[in-house]
């Protein structure tokens, strides 16, 4: 049905999912239900909104065809007895046990969506959560092999990560050593290596956002991370990093560790908020002035005499972004420390387990 719909927009030219509605619909077979017809249509929506804009980039982009089956409903089935029930046609249903575990998960909640593909049911659920107001921040900060947090009650935590950048290194070993030319296999046989270096590093990563989560919750503190568009600018050809600091860098998924936080975080009613990621490293976490580099990962600021851990010193910058930063903090503060002004600097003072800043 997708195909089919991806056909009519092509035809017609329409993309908007009203046309596309108006046009396919009738086109459709009427044996399959009207809410899987309409599910095919807003699907089939998504896949040309992105087949146009690749095609504006490049005029010979492929036209577009859905291979994986799927099938995504928000209508017509319930949960009931251990059962989940789908209709098929009109008063003609499937039934999917669920089990004790997916049941106890689902309970008290709004069941919003069934997804069905040949080897899983995903069901998605709501919730309607408050924001917490946050009494402080955790900063979030990651690096080559680990990702610290750093929290305004001067709590500082490492995790170890550096088994997710080894599993994704092993990986890369082996797709390099594959030669033969044939782009089907090769394709077919990434696709399940990617799987299998998923179902790895993914537990370590869950792992992690878990933990972050929850201290944050309990503390009720806000979590603050570095935007991520453009993180990727830094470790790229040309920066003369090498290739393969690069690749380590680019290769462990930070940026599904943020998606993670961020959905356990809203699931928790605990604040996100991003900061750009300028400076942070550099910077001295206690005056503000603008470090060296010392030995051992470690950080020497001239105008203060500390000597900063790294790590420990970007995520501190980080959660203190939070506060600078935060929609109910003091206006302007942020643009004094984007100008910096040669003759007022800003200043971050750490005190009785409390980030204060002075200009
Ligand atoms: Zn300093």
């Amino acid at each position: 049905m997708v195909n089919v719909c991806i056909t009519v927009g092509i035809e017609e030219n329409a993309s908007s999912l009203k046309t596309l509605s108006l046009k396919s619909y009738h086109r459709l077979s009427r044996d399959i239900l009207g809410y899987y017809r309409l599910g095919a249509i807003s699907v089939a929506t998504g896949i040309l909104r992105n087949y146009r804009k690749a095609e504006r980039k490049n005029p010979r982009t492929r036209v577009p065809f859905a291979r994986k089956l799927m099938l995504t409903t928000c209508y017509g089935f319930k949960i009931q007895n251990n059962l989940l029930r789908l209709p098929v046609k009109p008063r003609h249903y499937v039934y999917v046990k669920l089990n004790s575990h997916t049941l106890r998960a689902l309970s008290g909640f709004d069941v919003r969506s069934v997804t069905l593909t040949p080897v899983s049911i995903s069901i998605s659920y709501s919730r309607e959560t408050v924001e917490i107001k946050p009494e402080g921040y955790v900063g979030i900060d990651r690096n080559l092999d680990n990702v610290t947090t750093a929290s305004t009650d001067e709590t500082v935590r490492r995790f170890d990560l550096s088994k997710a950048t080894e599993i994704k290194a092993d990986y890369r070993v082996v797709k390099s050593r594959f030669n033969r030319n044939d782009a089907r296999i090769r394709t077919r046989v990434f696709s399940k290596f990617g799987e299998k270096q998923r179902n790895r590093v993914q537990p370590l990563l869950h792992k992690v956002s878990k933990n972050i989560v929850a201290e944050a919750k309990t503390k009720q503190y806000g979590i603050v991370m570095e935007k991520l568009t453009g993180i990727r600018r830094l470790y790229r050809t040309g920066n003369f990093q090498g290739r393969n600091y690069r690749a380590r860098m680019n290769s462990w998924s930070y940026g599904e560790l943020q998606r993670q936080i961020e959905y356990k975080a809203r699931w928790e009613g605990v604040r996100v908020t991003y900061v750009p990621p300028r400076n942070t490293s550099k910077r001295c976490s206690i005056c503000g002035y603008k470090t060296l580099e010392s030995t051992h990962r470690r950080l020497w600021c001239p105008k203060c005499g500390t000597i900063l851990d790294r790590d420990e010193n970007a995520a501190r910058n980080i959660a203190a972004g939070g506060l600078r930063f935060s929609p109910n903090g003091p206006p302007g503060e942020a643009m004094v420390e984007e100008r910096e002004p040669k003759n007022s600097t800003l200043i971050l003072k750490v005190d009785g387990g409390k980030l204060s800043q002075q200009t």
